[in-house]
């Protein structure tokens, strides 16, 4: 086992069509994963799916998937929580035909409601979602993410939590919005040691060895997240942050949401294999 380095969707560099031709380009390019971006739905055909599987067995390449952005588990009309719930299932079925491990989603949003009050909501609507996929033979790891802002469900305690209470469930920890919704926390080595210290503590080493994360530049203030920035015009401390995932010996993937896609994952992931050197 590794740690992976890849783009959040097809690389800007792809010239063919579709989504396997972006998976065939990251491969081209050296990386070992690449996010499937379903961000404004889940649209992919049989076939795709098929040949995406292919690359990705022939070439010890791995996908990940996330969800659309319209999901909000505590919703309180019941049609949009279903729908919500309806958009992780189909996002994991995607997922699974293209032979992936982990889906990722952002969960949902406070709408000022007591944050417990929030939490059991999510937990009782995560575990729905768990049990349809177990049902049908699905085992795709569901992982909700750290979210950007401060009205989002979806801190990293939050999440610990809810995958120590939903079987099945892992979390997916996007580190620029760990620090974006903290309006500037989580940057230094002791607090990445931090957020990785407390994931051992609540869901295991084998957690450790099997993440699902996010690293990109951001751009935040007071309301966290703005919008996403290239790594060198961020404040993010990414070097030293893949320092201590070195320490930690973290495997999995890191996928790199930054604007200029590869330009960035590439410098993770340089930078990532000189630090052995
Ligand atoms: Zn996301």
């Amino acid at each position: 086992m590794t740690l992976r380095f890849g783009t959040a969707g097809s690389p800007l560099s792809t010239t063919g069509k579709g989504r396997n031709a972006g998976v065939a380009r990251s491969i081209e390019l050296g990386f070992g994963c690449q996010e499937l971006e379903f961000v404004h739905g889940v649209n992919i055909n049989d076939e795709d799916a098929a040949n995406i599987k292919a690359l990705a067995n022939n070439n010890d390449f791995i996908v990940t998937a996330h969800g659309p952005y319209y999901i909000n588990l505590n919703a309180i009309e019941s049609a949009k929580k279903h729908a919500s719930m309806h958009r992780i299932v189909q996002t994991a079925r995607a997922l699974e035909k293209c032979g992936g491990t982990s889906c990722t989603f952002h969960p949902g949003f406070y709408m000022k409601m007591d944050h417990e009050h929030v939490y059991r909501n999510i937990k009782e609507r995560m575990k729905e979602v768990v049990r349809k996929l177990r049902d049908e033979g699905n085992t795709v790891t569901i992982s909700p993410e750290t979210t950007g802002k401060p009205t989002q469900f979806g801190s990293l305690q939050e999440l610990i939590r809810l995958a120590q209470d939903v079987e099945g469930l892992g979390i997916c920890v996007d580190f620029a919005h760990l620090h974006a919704r903290s309006n500037g926390k989580y940057n230094t080595a002791n607090e990445f040691r931090e957020v990785l210290e407390s994931i051992e503590a609540g869901l295991g080493k084998k957690h450790l060895k099997s993440m699902h994360l996010h690293i990109s530049g951001i751009n935040y203030g007071e309301k966290g997240e703005k919008n996403h920035l290239p790594l060198r015009e961020s404040d993010l401390a990414w070097q030293a942050l893949l320092k201590t995932l070195k320490e930690f010996k973290a495997r999995g993937t890191i996928i790199c949401e930054s604007p200029t896609l590869e330009k960035d994952a590439a410098l993770l992931q340089q930078t990532y294999d000189e630090l052995g050197k």
